[in-house]
């Protein structure tokens, strides 16, 4: 079966997943990929499943998820590998379209210096760019690339293509404690991020086993920090730590609410002053979750900011 789901993701809402790539085939081997190792390393364009079997899957979910009234906000291609290694996937896509339901796609951006590969992407809604590096040294240290791969190119061709698509664009850089979490890397790809404008840009960390022994997340005040110097660049910024927080549900529990924002961005003291004040509760509640070890107290240019307690670490 090469669909699945739909799962609830706090990026795509209910998201039906498909596979259009045989496990762990990749052009990426990073330090962190919680799929396991890269079974097959490549960066050449392959045919792997037919066109008619997958979408003959993704209609065969569609069918059970309408039974269940459940239902789909996405379709997204998060495969066990890499997405735009699969040569069908502009056709894949265009057969899918009239299904009337938005495509997402979610890509380590390793094959974007090619114009068939953003020619392929342009039919999508909403596309996820993994960015964790800038720096020539680190992106092979992090994500331990195909040997063919020129990380200029694919810088290039990452441009080209934002400015070109006309969905959304959000990217995703994963930090990794002792590679990218230095202050000038971190700046490198927020200036980075500031040419490109995505829509939102994701801070991540592995929050299962990573493909290396010994690779670990970044501390609180590490990816607190990414998150302000990030923020000078991009509009919208946002945690994915491993819990499906959201900023805008509130359900009345003051506690759980404080988490679910906590979980998406850092609060500012006043922040939260602000919201305890309209929950009509005390700090009391802030200190108890800190004492419970799932909120964290961090420090930037001398404001004091709360943030979720890493699950990674
Ligand atoms: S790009 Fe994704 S699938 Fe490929 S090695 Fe990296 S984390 Fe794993």
């Amino acid at each position: 079966m090469k669909a699945f789901g739909p799962v609830p993701s706090r990026r795509l809402g209910r998201s039906l997943g498909i596979n259009n790539i045989p496990p762990k085939v990749c052009t990426y081997a990073c330090v962190y990929c919680q799929l396991g190792r890269t079974l097959t390393m490549q960066a050449k364009r392959d045919y792997f499943y037919e066109t008619d079997d997958l979408i003959g899957d993704v209609e065969q979910k569609l069918r059970q998820a309408k039974a269940r009234n459940e239902p789909v906000n996405y379709l997204t291609f998060v495969p066990d590998g890499e997405p735009t290694l699969d040569a069908r996937l502009g056709e894949e896509i265009e057969r899918l379209q009239p299904l009337g339901i938005d495509i997402a796609v979610i890509t380590n951006s390793s094959l974007l210096y090619r114009q068939d590969v953003r020619h392929d992407l342009a039919r999508a809604n909403w596309i996820s760019l993994k960015i964790d590096a800038i720096s020539e040294t680190i992106w092979h240290q992090i994500d331990r690339p195909h040997k063919s791969l020129q990380l200029a190119e694919i810088l290039q061709g990452i441009l080209e293509f934002a400015h070109s698509f006309h969905g959304e664009i959000t990217t995703e850089t994963m930090l990794i404690q002792g590679m990218n979490d230095s202050h000038e890397e971190i700046e490198d790809i927020a200036n980075f991020l500031e040419r490109l404008q995505p829509d939102r840009a994701y801070l991540a960390i592995p929050t299962r086993p990573p493909a290396k022994q010994g690779v670990q997340a970044v501390d609180e005040q590490s990816i607190s920090m990414a998150y302000h110097i990030f923020s000078q660049s991009v509009a919208s910024v946002e945690y994915l730590i491993g819990y499906e927080g959201s900023a805008f549900a509130f359900s009345g529990d003051v506690e759980n609410d404080l988490l679910g924002i906590a979980s998406v961005h850092p609060m500012r003291a006043e922040g939260v002053d602000e919201f305890l004040c309209k929950a009509s509760a005390s700090w009391d509640v802030v200190r108890k979750l800190i004492d419970e070890g799932k909120l964290v107290e961090t420090e930037y240019l001398g404001n004091r900011f709360y943030m979720r307690k890493l699950s990674g670490r």
